[in-house]
């Protein structure tokens, strides 16, 4: 192999010499060879930091710790990158192993290299978290998600393919098939799917040499045969393709490449075949200098050769997602066997041993400062928009679905893919509906937190429910997915039904007793398809949702008296069903509501709680006056296409002035002593009066409070808030519309 990375071990039971460290002066030796710009300093303070952070830990194999990063860093030279990554490969696992925190890192070596090893450290802590190959797409999509460098799938990528190399080293079975298993399913697809082919075959053969021995040391025996029985023809086919070639005057590099025993297993259980031709074992590859060689160099050879049918494809004018550029084509070769043949440039060729480390390498490592480092990112995930063969990664996933996900963890392990903002209350609903009726806090991280808190990748949520608990209204507010919001929406129809039912009944009771009728549920059930209700109890929901004027019903229950009273039609607002309740609706005093009809009985809204300042308009409930409404209100959406229920009206000089309303403050306090007593005081000062005050959930570490203020006018209660929320025992205040 014409790289740095290391051919795997094909004996099956390799016993590699101890390496010798590698120097300080050797790795820098290394970086510069490729890149003589490198920053010394950089990589010489590195070595040393990790070599004193790491100290006397020693590895399974009984190597000095060290010796690990040292090897992931050398692997990394092997990829050509640039300084910063060979650094941060050196200081990995310092976070995470030794005393030293990432402040330190990001002292020493700058906010750069700090944020790749707190990136790689977080990759690290997500893993072993439970039986990952069922959920292996997930866990892809997560990692990937949490590379926003592509620098830290590198050195993610070069640490796990160090930890196989090493892996026998470790006595627990177990753990071994566990890792190798994960290197299977996660790594070596990752590592494909950014094009990095000779570390993808290097994974995937050490985690078959792990998972499959048997198989792998058959296939090896069986290529040990066929390469005896062959004598050498590969180097013969080599030797002929390359006179074909030259006497053209093609200048070209001819290589025969075999391919490794988990593609050829991977093949047989694919096809169901046993592999007996060369062309079943090897490729053979030319290299040239220009791309008009490559199609000079296919002419000549398909001109020299029968040429498979079905065989030839064009990478060149096609490239593959992960930007692979090639020509592959099939011929029956110069010993009458069937061979494949790859034709390429040396920079395509680059690009197909090393993948996107390729384009991201020195050349483009050092001069990047904050604003284009997502630049790395945006090539992941361009690569990762254009996979269209389901067996490509991410399979089934375009790209928006997935920069729109986050991936959380249960305490289990489980890994829950939800939508982009998700809260712990979205988690619980996907971990199972149940869970999300009876949800009363979370635990993210293992920390006590509201439960409109956004979730982050990675983070482990905890749910912590209560027998015979009730989805919350509020919750609709900040759910994002649809399977919380449906339930919940469903939840707080059924309720509100209930309540509109109640009310009803409460409202024709009434009205009955005030014509001197008897109420009773016959003749109002004889008349409730006329109102298209479809039994008694829609009817009467209808009722309390002022969706139908109680009059009409009562008149059409009892046709005869309505006859009777027909002359002397009462208004409803003498007929009791308007009386104002107290402290809920006033008839309004002069100067304050402008656009009224005096004498009309006005509310304000309880789900907006409007305050003098506040663009407000008035609703028209049938039979109850006119509710005044915030504009902004989400209730008046119900009244959209029922203009002639609006009433344009605006706030007289009196209000603010000689009168307070109250608004309605929704509190995230934390439960410490005297954090309720702060709030008060607060408000206060603030020249607002508590008229009451209600905590709606408590947990161990904040309170939800919903606080109702009397102030003058919108710009006072504004005030309050702002003074609310530069104290440190309030979490949030928001002015609220709800009840
Ligand atoms: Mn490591």
């Amino acid at each position: 192999m014409p790289d740095g990375l290391n051919v795997p071990p094909t004996d099956g039971v390799s016993a590699p010499v101890k390496p010798r460290l590698m120097r300080q002066y050797e790795l820098v030796e290394r970086v510069k060879a490729y890149d003589p710009d490198a920053n010394e300093d950089l990589l010489n303070r590195a070595y040393v930091f990790a070599m004193q952070a790491h100290g006397a830990q020693m590895r399974a194999s009984g190597d000095p710790y060290f010796s690990h990063p040292l090897e992931v860093a050398g692997i990394l030279t092997g990829m050509k990158m640039d300084s910063t990554t060979i650094a941060t490969a050196l200081l990995h696992d310092t976070v995470e192993d030794t005393l030293a925190s990432l402040a330190d890192i990001e002292k020493q070596f700058g906010p750069s290299v700090a944020r790749l090893v707190d990136g790689v450290t977080k990759l690290s802590r997500i893993e072993f978290q439970n039986d990952q190959a069922k959920q292996a797409e997930n866990f892809r999509k997560l990692v990937l998600a949490m590379s926003e460098d592509i620098r830290v799938l590198l050195v993610k990528l070069a640490d796990r393919l160090h930890n196989m190399r090493t892996l026998h080293h470790l006595k627990n079975q177990d753990k071994r098939r566990r890792i190798a298993r994960e290197t299977l399913d996660i790594y070596a697809p990752l590592a494909e799917r950014i094009g990095i082919e000779t570390m993808q075959d290097e994974l995937q053969d050490l985690s078959f040499a792990e998972l499959n021995p048997d198989a792998r040391n058959s296939i090896i025996a069986r290529l040990n045969f066929l390469r005896s029985e062959g004598g050498d023809v590969a180097t013969k086919v080599q030797d002929e393709l390359r006179k074909v070639l030259a006497a053209t005057g093609i200048v070209a590099t001819v290589e025969g490449r075999e391919k490794t025993p988990y593609s050829i297993w991977r093949k047989m259980k694919r096809k169901n075949v046993a592999f007996e031709q060369l062309s079943d074992i090897m490729a053979f590859r030319i290299l040239v200098d220009s791309v008009e060689q490559c199609y000079q160099a296919l002419g000549v050879i398909h001109s020299h050769y029968p040429v498979v049918p079905g065989r030839f494809k064009d990478y060149i004018s096609t490239p593959k997602p992960n930007k692979y550029q090639s020509l592959h084509t099939g011929i029956i070769g110069p010993h009458r066997q069937r061979i494949e043949i790859q034709i390429r440039t040396n920079a395509m060729h680059e690009v197909a041993e090393l993948g996107v480390a390729a384009h991201w390498g020195y050349k483009q490592g050092e001069q990047r400062t904050d604003g284009t480092q997502y630049r790395w990112l945006r090539e992941l995930l361009d690569i990762v928009e254009h996979a269209q063969k389901p067996e490509e990664f991410l399979e089934h996933t375009k790209l928006e679905l997935f920069q729109d996900q986050v991936f959380c963890f249960s305490p289990k392990g489980d890994l829950i893919a939800l939508p982009r903002g998700a809260t712990p209350v979205d988690f619980a609903y996907a971990v199972h509906s149940g869970v999300g009726d009876c949800c009363v806090g979370a635990k993210v991280n293992g920390r006590m937190v509201p439960l409109r808190t956004v979730l982050h990748n990675g983070d482990q949520v905890e749910v912590v429910t209560q027998k015979g608990g009730t989805p919350s209204p509020a919750w609709e507010r900040f759910v994002v997915s649809g399977k919380a919001r449906a339930r919940i929406r469903r939840f707080v129809r059924a309720q509100q039904r209930t309540e509109y039912v109640t009310l009803g009944r409460a409202i024709l009771d009434k009205l009955c007793k005030q014509e001197g009728l008897d109420f009773g549920e016959k003749p109002f059930e004889a008349v409730a398809k006329t109102f298209q209700a479809a039994t008694f109890e829609d009817l009467l929901a209808n009722i309390g949702a002022s969706l139908q004027s109680p009059r009409d019903v009562l008149n059409a229950a009892f046709p005869q008296h309505r006859a009777k009273t027909a002359e002397k039609a009462i208004p409803l607002s003498e007929a009791g069903m308007v009386a104002p309740q107290k402290g809920k609706a006033h008839a309004h005093p002069p100067l304050a509501l402008k656009g009224l009809i005096p004498g009309m009985a006005i509310r304000f809204a309880r789900c907006c709680h409007p305050l003098p300042g506040d663009a407000i308009v008035g609703i028209v409930a049938t039979g109850r006056g006119v509710t005044i409404h915030t504009l902004d209100c989400e209730t008046l959406s119900s009244f959209r296409d029922k203009p002639e229920r609006w009433v344009d009206v605006g706030w007289g000089d009196a209000y603010g002035k000689e009168s307070s309303m109250a608004g309605r403050l929704s509190i995230v306090v934390t439960n410490q002593p005297n954090s309720l007593g702060s709030l008060t005081t607060i408000i206060g000062k603030g020249g607002g009066n508590i008229l009451n005050l209600k905590i709606t959930n408590r947990t161990t570490d904040f309170f939800d409070i919903l606080v109702d203020v009397e102030v003058k006018d919108s710009a006072h209660l504004m005030n309050v808030i702002a003074a609310l929320r530069a104290s440190t025992a309030i979490i949030s205040v928001d002015r609220t519309k709800g009840r």
